[in-house]
């Protein structure tokens, strides 16, 4: 099959097996696209005297609607009317299906076990930021949007952002001198940067990606991005038990009940869970 570069009068397109090679092989290593399609003009013309007029645009263009269709079709979109206008966030994530889910893979009456068997339906997950995801001031999403940004991994862009610009001048979480300087010695210089690390939080026990539990970090690790990211990763999960492992918790747990009422309320959680 081919897949054209545009919509209207395509003359361009890619074979859905290079776009599947190409998708494959930047999963399990780190070849770079540019990398791959110099190495398509290679396989073309190896003396490089007739290379064939650059596609490298259209290239990149074509993946990133190839990766974003599959998705999609990986999360059953397709057969549904309307399909991709009626995603809801976090849809097109793969939930991990070791982790207690209630509804699908616990057993009828796990609410009603005694408090010494709880354990066995509790939620691990683990919780960092890093700092070398940076992000440079080149593009912005106004003129190159996602996809589907807040369908499957990251946290929806608009609400998040209009919590942490309630917070802008928010101090980093942790201000222990030793941890600092052995882990986050370059988070605070933003001078060129979009954004300056990513946050996550993933299920501890099997390391898969919680649904909207990622979100870009704008100056070092601060409290309102990091109560989002892991609010938004668990929130809606009817668990009774949760454990969050984190690095510097010592310092983020302190006051947490309080700072979650300025969150959204659809991300609150019962104080009993944690
Ligand atoms: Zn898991």
């Amino acid at each position: 099959g081919l897949y054209p570069a545009t919509v209207q009068y395509p003359a361009t397109c890619a074979t859905l097996g290079v776009l599947k090679h190409f998708h494959g092989l930047s999963l399990c290593s780190k070849v770079s696209a540019y990398e791959y399609y110099l190495n398509l003009e290679r396989l073309t013309d190896s003396s490089r005297v007739e290379i064939p007029k650059t596609r490298y645009k259209a290239f990149l263009r074509m993946v990133r609607q190839y990766r974003h269709e599959r998705l999609m079709k990986r999360a059953g979109r397709g057969n549904i009317e309307n399909g991709i206008a009626t995603t809801s966030p976090g849809d097109l994530a793969l939930i991990c299906a070791a982790c207690p889910q209630p509804g699908i893979n616990l057993p009828k009456e796990w609410e009603r076990v005694p408090p010494a068997l709880r354990f066995l339906y509790t939620l691990f997950v683990s919780v960092d930021a890093n700092f070398r995801l940076k992000n440079r001031l080149r593009s912005n999403e106004l003129v190159d949007a996602g996809l589907h940004t807040g369908l499957a991994y990251f946290v929806p862009q608009v609400s998040y952002k209009e919590h942490v610009m309630n917070h802008v001048s928010q101090a980093d979480i942790s201000s222990c001198s030793g941890f600092a300087a052995l882990s986050r010695a370059d988070s605070k210089s933003s001078t060129g940067l979009c954004y300056t690390g990513v946050g996550m939080c993933i299920c501890a026990r099997h390391e898969l990606i919680r649904p909207l539990g990622v979100g870009d970090l704008q100056k070092g690790e601060r409290y309102c991005n990091m109560d989002y990211i892991v609010l938004s990763a668990v929130a809606g999960l009817a668990l009774r038990m949760l454990m969050i492992i984190y690095d510097i918790a010592c310092q983020w747990r302190v006051n947490f009940s309080k700072r979650m009422q300025e969150l959204p309320s659809h991300l609150h959680i019962s104080d009993n869970v944690l």
